[in-house]
């Protein structure tokens, strides 16, 4: 698969390039160290255009196909995830549904300051009792005169600590549930009735926040629905498998970056009077990474190029991100292997990239979860 790129899409694929290699790796350690993302790496991504990726230009954002996308993500992907996630989780499911979904009216109002990065964009489906079955939501939404009143508990939700505004899905009618009864919501954090919870504190993706998101009768203006009253689970959905190849793209350039780690170590390590690099056993794990991650961005480069196409993407999506994110912790097992000792220590970037990994077979929809999408879709097509 060839593509093609533009003038103006190679200069940002090496700003990008530069930008996380001379700016953002350097604060890796930090990032690890004290869980904070420095504020000036925030303040460069906004002015680099980072969080308007996804939006529009008549909003203010950089407008670019889900291409452009991905060779963005690819190159994000490359440094710090913690970072990068806080950037992704706003580009991707953080703004899809109101880019793609929302009235006229809400797009004006909230995508301006969202591509600017001043409000920061969150994606809250997960709860509970509802992760991998999310159509089994306890969150639920009445119409009261001219607002909805939010009642439920959200978890998991990644930028939940510092978002402004939240994606929410809630049923609206219990009895018609997935089939019409969900519904998806702007909610901004200053509403009446919505709470933070504390900080998660998880296995890695330092630097990126995760909390419950509560709603106690939160009220919501009516206008505030995205998209038609109903047809939330279907919104989801959609936002979902865009998010999949984002996250794919990102795999493939941690990917990327560990095969070069790697092969750089393994050409400056001296074991038995020779490189590391001379011995066959060490040279078959290079070859099976960059193998199955070039598989993986032909995979996700296929599935970007479909969604601008305009042509239905679930299953290729599923795919993208069940073979990347595997290929990725297949990829930082090695790279760890290759390091020796040294892969196990902190001091060295590819311990980072092993924990980071873990994350990607398990959200925006568990590796199980996928492979029953595309086994669905297997299914109806043959
Ligand atoms: C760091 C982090 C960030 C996150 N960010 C967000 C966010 O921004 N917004 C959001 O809404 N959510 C977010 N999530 C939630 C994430 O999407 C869920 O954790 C994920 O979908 C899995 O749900 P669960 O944790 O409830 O696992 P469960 O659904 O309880 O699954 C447990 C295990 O059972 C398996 N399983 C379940 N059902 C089946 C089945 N039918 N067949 C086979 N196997 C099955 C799963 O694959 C998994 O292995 C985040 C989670 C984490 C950890």
């Amino acid at each position: 698969m060839t593509i093609t790129l533009t003038k103006e899409m190679q200069q940002m694929k090496e700003m990008i390039g530069h930008f996380v290699e001379r700016e953002v790796e350097p604060y890796a350690i930090q990032i690890e160290e004290e869980d904070a993302i420095p504020q000036h790496l925030v303040d460069i991504a906004k002015d680099l255009g980072l969080f308007g990726i996804s939006i529009p230009e008549q909003y203010g954002g950089i407008g670019l196909n889900a291409v452009g996308k991905a060779i963005v993500l690819e190159q994000l992907g490359r440094t710090h995830n913690g970072f990068v996630s806080l950037i992704s989780a706003h580009t991707g499911i953080g703004s899809t549904g109101l880019v793609k979904l929302a009235s006229e009216h809400l797009k004006a109002k909230y995508l301006p300051d969202m591509a600017a990065g001043t409000k920061i964009a969150a994606f809250a489906l997960s709860e509970p009792g509802a992760g991998s079955d999310a159509t089994n939501l306890a969150t639920s939404a009445e119409k009261k005169g001219d607002y909805w009143v939010m009642n439920g508990t959200k978890h998991f939700i990644t930028n939940g600590p510092i978002a402004d505004v939240f994606t929410v899905f809630a049923l609206t009618d219990k009895d018609k549930g997935a089939k019409g009864g969900i519904s998806a919501f702007l909610v901004e954090r200053d509403f009446p009735g919505l709470t933070v919870g504390k900080k998660d504190k998880k296995m890695g993706l330092r630097g990126s926040y995760t909390s419950q998101v509560i709603f106690e009768d939160c009220i919501i203006p009516e206008e505030n629905v995205i998209g038609e009253v109903g047809m939330g689970y279907i919104s989801a959905l959609t936002i979902l498998g865009e998010g999949r190849v984002g996250l794919a793209a990102r795999a493939v350039g941690s990917c990327g970056k560990l095969i070069e780690l790697s092969a750089k170590y393994a050409k400056e390590r001296i074991q038995f009077n020779k490189p590391i690099a001379d011995n066959q056993a060490i040279q078959w794990m290079l070859a099976d990474m960059a193998t199955e991650t070039e598989a993986a961005r032909a995979l996700t480069m296929m599935a970007a190029q479909k969604i601008d196409e305009g042509k239905k993407v679930i299953k290729e999506a599923s795919m993208a991100k069940l073979f990347a994110s595997d290929v990725f912790n297949r990829v930082a097992d090695k790279a760890v292997q290759i390091h020796g000792g040294m892969g196990y220590m902190a001091e060295y970037p590819v311990e980072r990239f092993y924990r980071d990994a873990r994350i990607t077979k398990i959200y925006e929809g568990t590796n199980e979860i996928q492979r029953l999408i595309i086994a669905r879709n297997v299914l109806e097509e043959c």
